[in-house]
């Protein structure tokens, strides 16, 4: 028999990190893979997330496993592709820190455990993370990167379409249908529509999955060596009163510093590309970025973007990672929260071996079964 004869077809829909993910495992453990996404990969938070990794911050939760697992897959993956050059891959010290914006900071007041780029008014730093437990990569770069890698090494196909519906024969899936009528052919599908999740009926019909908008702004300060590898974790207590905010900022090593928060329960869009971010939300995130350092005031760095995504969530907090009840073959891999880009090589390592083998061994998947929302929710 000639091999592509021998190969499972699996299709794999969504083209952002989770999707990118799984389809390179996938495909690097031998299946013929197809990868689906309506706009372009990474296109939506996969693209414009803060790309913050931590080995031990989910430890004692849920997904404790799943996050130490990615983590490491994250340094592997980086030592074979190249990361640090490839896609901004590099260990960081994580503080966290207090800022009053109200408060000015007297010269000379300056806590000497601060980095020097952060000279607003921040209170003594606590340090949340070491090089050894903390990292970042580029999200939109990382998501890129393994793509092309997925495409180059093991042969992945992207289409450009959007999953209109899968055709299921016998309670086992046989083919996607794309808007417009295309059919792919396939001995098994993963889903992995990060917020999109709820606009497919299978789906929402078994589970709920709502979206968190949030914003970011992307900063090119005028001297980008002046800013150290350290991500930082506010408390921002804004002039105008009101609870503190939790802004992150995020130096990357192509020079940029990356802010985000302002978040909200909000209707993801149908189409990603018309995905705006709300101005006042922007304009907070300008006002957060000149009060920790003057070095990312206006006139001091360029506004490289202004944007808004959204995080897949799930009522019980934890990824739905598994094979969907009563529809044989067919997967779905969502619900990621604010971990997708930590959680996604391991996500995608462990769908791998499910759909290949039956099972996963690199992380124990019963917990994240689509089963707990199904009859009494029994995993
Ligand atoms: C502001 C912000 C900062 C974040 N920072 C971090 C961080 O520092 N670290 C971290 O680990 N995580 C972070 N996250 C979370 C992370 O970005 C998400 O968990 C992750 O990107 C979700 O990936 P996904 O592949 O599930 O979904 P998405 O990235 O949303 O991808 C889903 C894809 O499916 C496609 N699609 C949808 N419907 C269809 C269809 N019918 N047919 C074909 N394709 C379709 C979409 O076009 C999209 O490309 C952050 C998120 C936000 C919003």
């Amino acid at each position: 028999m000639e091999q592509h004869q021998l190969q499972k077809r699996v299709v794999v829909c969504g083209g952002g990190v989770i999707g990118v993910c799984t389809a390179y495992f996938l495909a690097k453990k031998g299946a013929a893979v197809t990868l689906v996404e309506k706009s372009s990969v990474a296109c939506a938070a996969s693209g414009k997330a803060g790309g913050f990794l931590a080995l031990d911050w989910c430890d004692g939760g849920p997904i404790a496993s799943l996050a130490r697992t990615s983590f490491n897959l994250h340094r592997s993956l980086s030592e074979e592709f190249d990361g640090p050059r490839s896609y901004g891959y590099r260990p960081l010290t994580t503080l966290s820190l207090t800022l009053n914006e109200s408060e000015v900071t007297p010269s000379g007041s300056k806590s000497s455990s601060l980095p020097s780029w952060v000279d607003g008014p921040a209170r003594v730093p606590r340090t949340m993370g070491s090089r050894e437990t903390t990292a970042q990569v580029h999200p939109q770069l990382f998501t890129c990167t393994l793509i092309a890698k997925a495409i180059e090494n093991y042969g992945v196909e992207v289409v450009i379409g959007k999953l209109d519906r899968l055709e299921v024969e016998g309670g086992r899936v046989r083919s996607v249908v794309l808007e417009g009528g295309r059919v792919i052919e396939s001995d098994a599908v993963v889903l992995s529509l990060g917020p999109w999740s709820s606009k497919l009926e299978l789906l929402s019909s078994m589970f709920r999955v709502y979206s968190l908008k949030a914003h970011s702004i992307v900063l090119e300060p005028k001297e980008p060596d002046a800013i150290t590898p350290h991500a930082l974790f506010l408390t921002y207590h804004p002039s105008h009163g009101g609870p503190p905010m939790d802004p992150e900022v995020y130096p990357r090593p192509t020079g940029e510093v990356y802010l985000c928060g302002m978040s909200a329960v909000a209707e993801v869009p149908d189409d990603p590309e018309q995905i705006t971010g709300n101005p006042e939300s922007i304009r907070m995130l300008k006002k957060v970025a000149k009060t920790v350092s003057s070095h990312l005031a206006e006139g001091e760095a360029q506004v490289k973007a202004e944007q808004a995504c959204f995080l897949p969530c799930t009522d019980d907090d934890v990824p739905i990672i598994g094979e969907i009840p009563g529809v044989k073959d067919c997967y779905v891999a969502t619900g990621h929260s604010c971990w997708g880009i930590l959680n996604g090589p391991a996500t995608g390592a462990a769908m791998a071996e499910l759909v290949i083998d039956g099972h996963s061994s690199i992380v124990d998947l019963k917990r994240f079964s689509p089963a707990r929302f199904v009859g009494g929710g029994k995993g």
